[in-house]
């Protein structure tokens, strides 16, 4: 596995690749990687004969007053993993790399599903995604692209935008990787404290209840509002509680198959996670 810092050396290190017309696979993360990154890694080595994962944990999606600075950065057992995992190339550029000396002119803005969910409290940040995520797309040029459904939103923006821009590569979606508990993995998972950590597991376990109570008969709006009072009640600070269709249109009642979305704060740590609830009519 080798590990590149530089545009210029990725493209060293891509050009046999290119050259020999293999399957790229690619992977982005902002590191300190955990089973769900794993879970990516391994997808993308079913599908492709080379895998570059990127490590950038990127400014400009990140809010002021967001933990850009305290993110974790552990390249070196991010490396560990990686090769454990037949990662190929570890691209892990410095953001001068990325985003050089002179002032960035170009935005990537996707309206229409970026304003409300995790939009409405962090203003620009699917734009920072969108911006990066190009960028990087354009550096690695890979077959395939694999993201996780723990960002849900995050996914849907980037299949939009590369459908709208005529990007040529495959978005794939892995589905969610939890602890035994249930919880959602997270890099932020490591900030809880150990009382916090304990209750973060409710948000999956009243996700799944939501759900049953909705394949039962309950009405949605009586879901929503039962399943972000558990966790009112629990001790989290309720960000938004939300049903969407899978395309993320607003629903009213579950008379399609419904994503049920939670973003929730327990100290200073923000969470979220999402259930897909499949309609039987
Ligand atoms: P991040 O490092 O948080 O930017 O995440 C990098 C990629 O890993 C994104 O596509 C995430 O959706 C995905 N990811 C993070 N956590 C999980 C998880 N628990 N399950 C599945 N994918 C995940």
């Amino acid at each position: 596995m080798k590990t590149e810092t530089t545009i210029q050396g990725l493209s060293a290190s891509l050009s046999p690749a290119r050259a020999a017309r293999k399957m790229i696979g690619f992977v982005p993360t902002m590191g300190n990687l955990h089973e769900g990154h794993l879970n990516l890694v391994r997808e993308a080595k079913k599908l492709c004969d080379v895998v570059v994962v990127s490590i950038f944990v990127n400014p400009i999606q990140f809010g002021p007053d967001e933990d850009f600075d305290s993110y974790p950065r552990t390249l070196e057992q991010d490396q560990r993993l990686l090769a454990e995992v037949g990662c190929d190339i570890v691209f892990a550029p410095t953001v001068e790399q990325m985003y050089g000396t002179q002032p960035r002119l170009t935005n990537i803005s996707v309206s229409g599903i970026t304003e409300d969910l995790c939009g409405l409290q962090r203003p620009g940040h699917f734009d920072g995604v969108a911006v990066v995520v190009t960028k990087l797309f354009n550096m690695v040029q890979p077959t395939y692209a694999f993201f996780g459904e723990k960002d849900y939103q995050q996914l849907a923006v980037i299949r939009q935008f590369v459908r709208d821009l005529n990007i040529p590569l495959e978005v794939i979606g892995v589905p969610i990787a939890r602890a035994e508990d249930g919880l959602a993995l997270s890099s932020r998972n490591g900030y809880l404290s150990p009382e916090h950590r304990a209750l973060a597991p409710t948000i999956y376990q009243s996700l799944k209840t939501a759900a049953a109570d909705l394949q039962a008969g309950t009405a949605l709006a009586q879901v929503l509002a039962n399943l972000a009072q558990t966790l009112t009640d629990a001790g989290f600070v309720v960000d938004y509680v939300e049903a969407r269709s899978p395309q993320l249109h607003k629903i009213e009642q579950f008379d399609q198959d419904v994503v049920l979305f939670v973003a929730a704060k327990l100290g200073e740590t923000r969470l979220i996670d999402n259930l897909q609830v499949k309609y039987n009519a």
